[in-house]
């Protein structure tokens, strides 16, 4: 090879050998740079791990103090739980009772020594034994008095009452004569909780409180009959006292005399309201008093009573005042007797206590649900001498009575409101009263009562033709709220003025003529209202009996005072229209009772044996024109009923020999056998406790008084 040859061999083999070494420059450089790249990502990554080591360490280290607290707490529950459990049944041992559970096999798992010391050394009472083997250990080892039932019997009733659905409480008798109460609870898991409760004082205790409430009973029971014996001793002398002073009374005496009789028949009088109100009260104490619900008109009792209270206040400047709702039925059921009872204790000591002005009773009601129920307000309101403030809630108090020298005047028990709260509680109602003392006093009671006919009432019977009503009166309350009631009925009230002509009035028109006008009586005015040639039909309100008689030739219909809503109603409906022309048309002719033909005189025969209460019966019914003959004993009444025929018998109850019961079954046989017409037989006794009205009737009598 040349040299030439050789030198460009030598240079292509450097060059060569120079882009190879840049070649593995640019490799190495790559290289190194990818390597420091790695090692950076690599000394990161060591960084990472090892704070992920060191949480990783400190959470080691929590936890294992956690597992040591988890340890200590474990060990802590433990400690309280053995504590808990025996805390536990230290206290179910403490208890007298006895305690024990079962499982869902009915297995003993524990009970506590009260529960097993019934079991005295029977060891194989103990946990793990069956209930029904307790049960049969209880019947066979006589641990209980099982009385006259068979063991197995016992046995099979008490299984079955463990076994049953709802485990109701029962009470075994051991043989010591103490007394268990069984009460079982099955809890959610199926285990009985046990409960036998010593229950034998609690027994015992029952037993002597029965035999002190019958001692109690029986000892009422003799308060009773003696109240009933003593108010039939007291009466029946009292009677005799006040009926004596009453014939007295009528005979010649001096003025002195006369006042000490006068005297002697109020103090009676007195006395007798006052046994009768502490019989009444000692009755309702004794929740003996009885209800008879019946039906009855109380609007009529409303005005018997107002019509008995009217004499005492006939010299008075008082009045009283029915206003009695004219859309609400007057028939209800109730015990009238007791009804009539507070009102007449209502209304009487609001006529007591009040001098002048007015007496308002007002009856309002309602309908009480769907049924025919009326739910009934009384009220009655006075303007007499009030009761102050501090009295107020003391006056349904028994004895209670406002001590004030305006009202020691007046005469009572201080009963009569006490009684009549009672009463209106025992009819399932409520009393109130408002007051204001010196102005007047407001005594109101609801009460819930049966409307047996509805709703309905008498407003239906008014005739149509009536159209006005032309009202001459004074315009006093009473006046006043009879024209609010015409107006409710739809009828014009017209009250003219003085000097009217017939020419005045028009078809259609009725009079109502108050008689108690201030300027001359009703009388007067219908004259001269007739003598201007009017014959409108009229009534006379406020009018004696007799006003009917006096106004002879100018007829019209009297009503006494006060009129009741049925009266005014009645009266309307019983009204002809006036003939066309009023003027010259004839005279309304009222409708009269065609006179009674009397053949002879009423026969009554009294059996009485008291000496006294015969002549006072005798006095009583002096006025009558009756035939009247008296036996003395049960077998005189028989005999005089046999030769006298009386057509009504009063039968003293309590007489010697024969009583009037007796004798009045003698009567009945002896009509039933001789097939004679039954006579009338009404009991007068003074045996007025509940239930001897019943014993009465039953023995033949028709009535009892
Ligand atoms: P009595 O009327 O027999 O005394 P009550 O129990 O009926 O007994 O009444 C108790 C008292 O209540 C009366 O004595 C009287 O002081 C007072 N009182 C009752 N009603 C009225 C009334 N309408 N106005 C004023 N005071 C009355």
């Amino acid at each position: 090879m040349s040299l030439t040859e050789a030198l460009a061999q030598e240079r292509r083999a450097r060059l060569a050998a120079e882009r190879l070494l840049d070649a593995k420059q640019a490799e190495l450089f790559a290289a190194n740079k990818k390597l420091s790249s790695h090692a950076l990502a690599l000394s990161d990554e060591i960084v990472e791990k090892r704070e992920e080591v060191a949480i990783v360490r400190t959470e080691a280290e929590e936890l294992r103090g956690q597992n040591s607290r988890v340890l200590s707490d474990l060990e802590e529950a433990n400690h309280a739980i053995v504590i808990a459990q025996r805390r536990l049944w230290d206290s179910v041992e403490t208890i007298e009772d006895g305690f024990a559970v079962f499982d869902s096999d009915n297995r003993l798992v524990a009970a506590n020594s009260a529960y097993l010391s019934v079991f005295d050394g029977m060891e194989c009472v103990a946990p793990g034994i069956l209930y029904n083997d307790i049960i049969h250990i209880l019947a066979e080892e006589g641990v209980v008095d099982i009385g006259n039932t068979k063991r197995t019997e016992w046995c099979a009733e008490m299984i079955a009452r463990w076994r049953g659905e709802q485990l109701g409480s029962r009470t075994i008798k051991l043989w010591n004569g103490g007394f268990i109460k069984l009460v079982d609870r099955r809890s959610e898991n199926g285990d009985t909780v046990s409960l036998a409760l010593n229950i034998t004082d609690t027994i015992r205790y029952e037993q002597k409180l029965k035999e002190a409430r019958s001692k109690a009973e029986a000892a009422n029971r003799a308060k009773s009959a003696f109240l009933a014996n003593m108010s039939h001793e007291l009466r029946t002398p009292m009677n005799g006292v006040v009926g004596m002073a009453d014939l007295l009374a009528e005979t010649a005496l001096t003025e002195e005399q006369h006042l000490f009789v006068e005297t002697i028949k109020s103090s009676g009088e007195a006395l007798l309201i006052l046994i009768n109100d502490v019989l009444d009260f000692s009755k309702i104490e004794a929740e003996k008093l009885v209800l008879h619900p019946d039906v009855f008109d109380l609007e009529r009792s409303i005005f018997d009573v107002v019509t008995l209270l009217q004499a005492s206040i006939q010299d008075r400047d008082l009045d009283i005042v029915v206003d009695y709702d004219m859309f609400l039925p007057t028939r209800f059921v109730g015990d009238a007797g007791r009804v009539r009872q507070v009102l007449t204790n209502l209304v009487g000591n609001a006529v007591k206590f009040t001098e002048a002005g007015q007496v308002l009773i007002r009856v309002v009601g309602l309908p009480d649900g769907e049924s025919d129920d009326f739910r009934v307000h009384v009220t009655v309101e006075d303007t007499g001498i009030g009761i102050p403030e501090e009295m107020i809630d003391k006056i349904f108090g028994e004895f209670t009575q406002v001590e004030d020298e305006r009202n020691r005047k007046f005469e009572g028990t201080g009963l009569g409101l006490a009684i009549t709260e009672q009463l209106i509680k025992l009819m399932g109602g409520e009393i109130w009263v408002d007051s204001v003392f010196g102005e007047g006093s407001c005594f109101g009671f609801h009460l819930t009562m049966h409307a047996p006919d509805g709703p309905v009432t008498d407003l239906d019977s008014l005739p149509d033709w009536i159209s006005r009503v032309v009202l001459i009166d004074s315009q006093t309350p009473g006046n006043i709220i009879l024209a609010n009631q015409l107006n409710m009925l739809g009828i014009e009230i017209w009250r003219p003025e003085e000097g009217i002509k017939a020419g005045d009035f028009r078809s259609g028109d009725v009079l109502l003529i108050d008689n108690a006008l201030s300027d001359g009586s009703g009388i007067d005015h219908l004259r001269k209202v007739r003598q201007s040639g009017c014959t409108a039909p009229a009534v006379i309100i406020n009018a004696d009996p007799v006003m009917e008689f006096l106004s002879g030739d100018q007829p019209a219909s009297a009503q006494p005072k006060p009129l009741s809503r049925r009266a005014l109603i009645a009266t309307l409906a019983r009204m002809q229209p006036e003939q066309a022309g009023s003027v010259d048309g004839p005279a309304p002719q009222l409708p009269s009772a065609p006179p009674k033909k009397i053949h002879r005189k009423m026969r009554i025969l009294a059996a009485e044996d008291n000496k006294t209460n015969r002549l006072v019966f005798s006095k009583l019914v002096k006025a009558l024109n009756i035939e009247l003959e008296f036996a003395v004993n049960g077998r005189d009444a028989v005999e005089k009923w046999r030769g006298f025929q009386p057509d009504l018998v009063f039968m003293d109850i309590s007489m010697p020999e024969v009583d009037g019961k007796q004798a009045t079954q003698m009567i009945r046989a002896e009509e039933a056998k001789s097939g004679l017409a039954r006579t009338t037989i009404v009991a007068l006794t003074a045996h007025a406790m509940e239930g001897d009205d019943t014993a009465i009737l039953a023995a033949g009598l028709d009535h009892y008084l």
